[in-house]
């Protein structure tokens, strides 16, 4: 595989980062996972907004503009074939060389830049779509700027580990009894034919495939209440999905072992899956 560091194109065994990196040392860094469909990329311009959003909220320069960021992606899926699958993009304080942790100075510390691409022949048409995932519930214990994309990843990891453990696929996490979001998604359910979803504030990650999917679900008449929803509200829903750039809309067909309605896909969730896909490849670059 061809990766991208720091203004390179390398094969991958040959691309390093320095061990004083500070995303190595101190998750000082953000990411985007951005899909690609049929050689195209989703939702480009989302990410690439997001991603100045969250490098200005860490007072990080960006190294790229979005233009020379999407060369950098495009050239990556040529180089290595990529037909379906995603682009993970990392941006870090860099190297100052040293361990300390006050921010080194930007002008004699230029940040680290890695980018790598992951083929997932036939990710749009995935058989877990049609038979939904499980999850169970945990407490929400991570830090209070989840609306920053950093390379902070633990806690969801082990969310990701405890949902496996008791034979589910992903963890909600819930904070003051309210679900906030999944490990690497947002949370959504559907009552008597509303969709609600958590507002947008620090405590949940703004999703770019949320705000597409929100935006066309409002194209499509259907309703949309954005406010915090209870485990408890969530057990009696009809429907309940997820959604994030990798998994699209993916229906959730229990919650803490107890099926959500019907313990299938619902029409709701279904629907969203199929106009995402259409309308976000009308729009991919
Ligand atoms: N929430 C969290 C915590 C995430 O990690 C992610 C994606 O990685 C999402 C939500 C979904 O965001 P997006 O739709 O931009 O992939």
């Amino acid at each position: 595989r061809i990766v991208y560091v720091n203004g390179h194109y390398l094969p991958e065994a040959e691309a390093t980062v320095s061990v004083f990196d500070r995303g190595f040392l101190m998750a000082d860094g953000v990411y985007e996972v951005t899909s690609v469909l049929d050689g195209k990329l989703l939702d480009f311009p989302g990410h690439a907004l997001r991603l100045e959003r969250s490098l200005a909220e860490l007072d990080m320069a960006s190294p790229v503009t979005p233009d020379e960021l999407l060369a950098i992606f495009r050239e990556l899926v040529a180089q290595n074939g990529v037909t379906d699958g995603m682009i993970y993009l990392q941006i870090t304080r860099g190297n100052p060389g040293d361990r300390d942790f006050a921010f080194p100075d930007p002008a004699s510390t230029p940040s680290t830049i890695v980018a790598f691409t992951q083929s997932k022949p036939g990710l749009a048409d995935s058989p877990v779509a049609k038979s939904g995932i499980k999850v169970i519930s945990i407490d929400d214990i991570r830090w209070g700027r989840r609306d920053i994309k950093t390379v902070q990843l633990l806690y969801p990891s082990m969310g990701k580990m405890m949902a496996k453990k008791a034979g589910a696929d992903d963890a909600w996490m819930v904070q003051d009894g309210f679900v906030t979001e999944g490990t690497s998604n947002n949370a959504y359910i559907v009552k008597g034919g509303r969709i609600i979803t958590r507002h947008l504030g620090h405590e949940i990650l703004h999703g770019i495939t949320r705000a597409a999917v929100l935006r066309f679900a409002a194209e499509a008449q259907m309703v949309v209440e954005e406010r915090a929803f209870t485990l408890a509200e969530a057990s009696q829903a009809d429907e309940a999905f997820i959604t994030s750039a990798s998994a699209f809309v993916m229906p959730v067909v229990a919650i803490d072992g107890a099926t959500v309605g019907s313990g299938t896909p619902g029409p709701v969730a279904t629907r969203l899956r199929e106009i995402y896909l259409e309308e976000s490849r009308k729009t991919a670059l």
